[in-house]
């Protein structure tokens, strides 16, 4: 199990590393972000939010859509997106923030399933929401890094998030 990593700790904006080896390293990795990421009720977890600096991220919207399931994202890349949706989100390194962002509605997504197998598949809804959030951890960037500067005040006044961040 993972301790998840808070906003101000730097490994959440440090840059992530291309992952190479599809082992049982890598699986059981896998297994245990999964774990966390049901301990703390959250719908996505990127590798960087439990302290690895890897372009890796687990996605479960089942708690939404009953008939997903667990997956795994390896070395994820967004190569086409399309539309706009604004939906609120949230973010387990950030507790108790929660705020509207404008995202595109649909992306198509080349990645490594966990057996190391290159995919291209497209996704809309939810799932591409959760995925372009988890997306920008792997590359140092949080929801937050979207909200105008009053929104983010108003966080701020209430001590949910730090000046600097
Ligand atoms: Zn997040």
């Amino acid at each position: 199990m993972y301790k998840i990593r808070y906003i101000g700790d730097p490994v959440l904006r440090r840059a992530t590393k291309a992952i190479d080896t599809f082992d049982k390293s890598l699986e059981t990795t896998i297994h245990n972000m999964i774990v966390t990421m049901h301990r703390e009720e959250g719908i996505g977890l990127a590798a960087p939010q439990v302290g690895y600096s890897l372009k890796l991220c687990v996605v479960d919207i089942s708690s939404i859509e009953e008939e997903e399931e667990p997956r795994a994202f390896i070395n994820p890349e967004i190569i086409d997106s399309w539309g706009e949706d604004i939906l609120e989100e949230g973010c387990l390194s950030i507790p108790d923030v929660r705020d509207d962002v404008s995202r595109p509605e649909g992306i198509r997504l080349k990645y490594f399933d966990e057996n190391g197998q290159p995919r291209e598949e497209s996704f809309d809804g939810w799932m591409a929401r959760v995925l372009q959030h988890e997306i920008d951890h792997l590359n140092g960037v949080l929801f937050v890094d979207y909200l105008p500067p009053f929104k983010r005040r108003i966080w701020q006044q209430k001590g949910l998030l730090p000046e600097k961040f």
